[in-house]
């Protein structure tokens, strides 16, 4: 189910019978010269659509929500159309969005993010709606760090616009990839120099990987991979959930059917 696709009424009643909303996070912002600037949210938002699929094949219902597609992007700001918010704005804006979805009744809010410099103001969001929210949990899903040892099965490295990514987008949108103009290398920092132009050193070409093994057969390996353990980990907690109301709402219960 997409939240933008029901109406109010539609989705006043599947409200009360769905706990999980996933809420694709992304950015705006330059991947090489092969990859479009949406990169950051098509992925997220094809991860979310295979997890809800997935979930609803184990008879689990989950809400997806439209994305967060403006992101923090300091370092990529050097580049064409990369479009950076403040990351004290952008933490704010996401807590809100989450704040509503809370006020909603929803138990778990699955932040499904495609982009680094996301992570830190999305944990602070996250932190700052549980300090308030005590019954919500929010998941703070890195796709790319989180399922690193699933992306190395099929890749042999990932990066900013790199293999990995690189094959994803082969996948989801191979009309917008241009594999001709695909190159970069790796850059290695052992530690972070922040100044106004880092972009050009951390990412030359607004690229931090060799891209050219890249193919939609691996993206779709991944996209695979990824999506079948978040579907597994929210069925997982899901039923976790279920045997708790079960016992909640019948003491004598016994758990040997949970
Ligand atoms: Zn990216």
């Amino acid at each position: 189910m997409r939240l933008e696709e029901l109406t109010w009424p539609d989705f006043e009643a599947v409200k009360g019978k769905v706990r999980t909303v996933l809420l694709p996070v992304g950015s705006v912002e330059a991947h090489g010269k092969h990859l479009p600037l949406g990169t950051d949210v098509f992925a997220p938002v094809e991860i979310c659509r295979r997890v809800e699929e997935l979930l609803k094949r184990k008879g689990i219902d989950v809400l997806v929500a439209p994305p967060i597609w403006y992101g923090h992007s300091f370092s990529l700001n050097v580049y064409s159309g990369t479009v950076n918010v403040r990351a004290s704005a952008f933490r704010d804006y996401v807590r809100e969005v989450m704040r509503e979805l809370a006020d909603e009744g929803f138990e778990r809010i699955v932040l499904l993010n495609g982009h680094g410099g996301n992570v830190y103001p999305l944990v602070e969001a996250g932190e700052e709606l549980v300090e308030e929210r005590e019954n919500v949990e929010v998941w703070l899903i890195n796709w790319w760090i989180d399922f690193r040892d699933e992306i190395f099965r099929v890749c042999d490295s990932q990066g900013h616009a790199g293999e990995d990514e690189t094959s994803v987008i082969l996948a989801i949108r191979p009309e917008l990839v241009r594999m001709d103009a695909a190159e970069g290398r790796k850059v290695k920092y052992g530690i972070r120099i922040i100044k106004k132009d880092m972009g050009f050193e951390e990412l030359p070409g607004a690229i931090n990987d060799d891209p050219k093994g890249a193919s939609a057969e691996k993206g779709e390996k991944i996209l695979e991979a990824v999506s079948r353990r978040i579907a597994g980990m929210i069925a997982e907690r899901e039923s976790v959930s279920d045997s708790d109301s079960a016992s909640d709402s019948n003491p004598d219960s016994d758990s040997e059917d949970s």
